[in-house]
């Protein structure tokens, strides 16, 4: 006789049974660049199909999402040094498919992250006892990287065979970094269209190492520039954290009563430069060829010179400079050139053996001579004044800009294109109309010109390198980054005119910092031109100011550093640092003008 409570309690089980069964059915998401893992409850991974139904065991089995390819695992690691106790932010990258992404959850735990963290804590902990915590914080931590990198690459892909694992890196210090202590210098050095595509290539063929050098171990963003791409406006948007009609200077040049045009100068400008600011709180500045930046202004402290501190003629670099000589205010204070230029003719620090293969070019398809030599000879006198001031005297932030590689840019780019079209065998974007001078050059491998800048610039950097102190911070930055545009786009320029470009500049520049209180290897989110007065003012302590529109970029610092940012300068904003009238300048010689006009006409900036 069968049991009537049995049949019902039997039907009540089944009944529930099935209510689990139909819950625990999820159908795997479809969500592109995304794998899918199943946790059983046995605690083992298996890898499902997007689109698939799918039985997980209720409330306890796991849809586990995972992004596919890169993926960036980052977490403290608590470890012992020689002299103390730290919390390092650790970074590793891992490619992640649904061959291997199983075997390293099954390897690290359902949070990746955390599992590394803890694979950290046990295998780092010999060889961080060999190092001081402030030799981690700045001077050894690339080499402690290197060691974490080498046994945590091998414990990973030892773990999860298949697994190709990227950088492994120490970005910070979280927690106890030394306090940072003494005064913080800065060195800037503005180098005109530094492109990220160029620096990307010419890196990863291994032709500049100090740059290479300064992204492993420092910080990288791209620097988003605004258009008209116009180095005057936008070096003098970087210098003063405004926008151009907020700093008055919005073009190359500006009409004059009599109807014709003449070069902008400071005395159009409106607002102050960083190094004005920082000079005002007693804080010396060493400013060198920033663009628009004659005739100099009076500043209580520090040393200008200016764009127009050399007249460099189509020759050699230490030939005696003649023509701005008796200019006013190429420099402040005045009647420093002799001093400087003898110097450095006397010991250069960057020397004719430095010098790339366009200072030799005969002509490049233009009748002014060779723009290039011009540019470079220039670029030469600005590093090695810059580097003599450096060494000579007492200075808190250090900036100079050089040019030359925009200008082998505007020169040369369709040859770069058609070059590295063969080279790379991709097709480039090469203007239809190259002439037969640039397809020749392209032919004789005379691209390599532009490359040949970049290996310059590479140069410059590392005998800055070797100016710095352990506690100084070096900023790199680009106005702008280079492209191929067709068709010619028509780019306003201010006043209603338009100018027609086609192979031109474009929005991306880059910045990389690096020193003591920098993150290291660390690469972040897009920063923008109108960042870096507020940033350089509030490294030197001083407060920016509520009407700049850019903010400062804490999240290049270590932490430790974005806090004392934050509690000092970062909570006393002044309101502004001020505008004044046009004050004008002191006439630029007819002959003066002129050739600057006609600079700029060289390398298609006037018509
Ligand atoms: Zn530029």
């Amino acid at each position: 006789m069968i049991n009537k409570n049995f049949l019902y309690k039997g039907g009540a089980v089944t009944a529930l049974a099935l209510v689990i069964w139909l819950t625990g059915y999820t159908e795997v998401p479809l969500e592109p660049g995304y794998g899918y893992l199943v946790k059983d409850p046995s605690g083992e991974y298996r890898a499902v199909n997007a689109g698939e139904d799918v039985w997980l065991f209720p409330l306890i089995g796991e849809l586990i999402g995972y992004r596919l390819g890169t993926n960036i695992l980052r977490c403290p690691v608590e470890l012992m040094t020689a002299d103390g106790e730290v919390t390092l932010e650790l970074v590793a990258e891992v490619e992640l498919n649904s061959d291997v992404a199983p075997e390293l959850h099954h390897f690290l735990g359902e949070d990746l992250a955390a599992g590394l963290g803890e694979l950290a804590d046990r295998l780092l902990t010999e060889t961080v006892g060999d190092f001081t915590t402030s030799e981690l914080w700045w001077g050894r931590r690339n080499e402690f990287g290197g060691f974490a990198d080498e046994i945590l690459t091998e414990a990973l892909t030892d773990g999860t065979p298949g697994l190709t694992v990227g950088n492994i890196y120490i970005p910070a210090i979280l927690e106890g970094a030394p306090e940072p202590t003494g005064e913080r210098r800065l060195v800037i050095l503005g180098i005109d269209a530094l492109d990220e595509k160029l620096l990307t290539d010419f890196i990863a063929e291994g032709w500049l190492p100090n740059l290479n050098n300064l992204l492993e171990s420092g910080y990288y963003s791209v620097l988003r520039s605004e258009a008209p791409y116009f180095s005057p406006v936008i070096w003098t948007t970087i210098a003063t954290g405004l926008p151009p009609r907020e700093h008055g200077l919005t073009d190359f040049t500006l009409p004059t009563p009599e109807g014709d045009r003449r070069p902008i100068t400071t005395g159009d400008r409106l607002a102050p430069t960083y190094w004005e600011i920082v000079a005002e709180e007693g804080l010396p500045p060493i400013t060198v060829n920033w663009y628009a930046s004659w005739p100099a202004r009076e500043m209580p402290v520090g040393e200008t010179l200016t764009s127009y501190a050399w007249e460099p003629r189509f020759t050699r670099v230490y030939e005696p400079i003649i023509y701005f000589e008796k200019l006013p205010y190429r420099t402040w204070p005045e009647g420093i050139m002799e001093e400087v230029d003898t110097a450095i003719a006397r010991r250069p620090y960057i020397g004719e053996d430095d010098y790339p293969k366009g200072w030799r070019l005969e002509t490049v398809e233009r009748q002014s001579g060779n723009p290039l030599v011009h540019y470079l000879t220039r670029d030469a006198l600005t590093a090695n004044a810059l580097l003599h001031l450096m060494d000579t005297r007492d200075w808190r932030v250090a900036a100079c800009y050089v040019e030359a590689a925009d200008v082998a840019c505007h020169l040369l780019w369709p040859a770069h294109a058609l070059w590295w079209e063969r080279y790379r065998g991709n097709p480039a974007l090469v203007p239809p109309r190259t002439s037969e001078y640039l397809k020749a050059v392209a032919e004789n491998e005379w691209d390599t010109i532009i490359r040949d800048f970049y290996v310059w610039a590479d140069r410059l950097i590392g005998a800055v390198l070797q100016e710095l102190e352990p506690g100084d911070v070096l900023i790199v930055l680009s106005d702008h980054g280079f492209a191929s545009v067709y068709p010619p786009a028509d780019t306003p320029v201010g006043g209603g005119e338009v100018q027609r470009m086609s192979y031109w500049h474009d929005a991306t520049g880059v910045l990389i910092m690096y020193g003591a209180g920098i993150k290291q290897g660390e690469t972040g989110a897009e920063a923008s031109v109108y960042d870096i007065c507020p940033t350089i003012l509030a490294l030197l302590g001083i407060p920016p100011a509520e009407d700049m529109p850019g903010r400062v970029l804490t999240e290049a610092l270590e932490p430790i550093v974005a806090k004392m940012l934050k509690e000092g300068p970062l909570s006393q904003l002044v309101p502004s640092y001020g505008r004044e009238k046009p004050r004008g300048a002191p006439e630029l010689t007819a002959e003066l003008s002129k050739t600057e006009l006609e600079r700029l006409r060289a390398i298609g900036y006037l018509q």
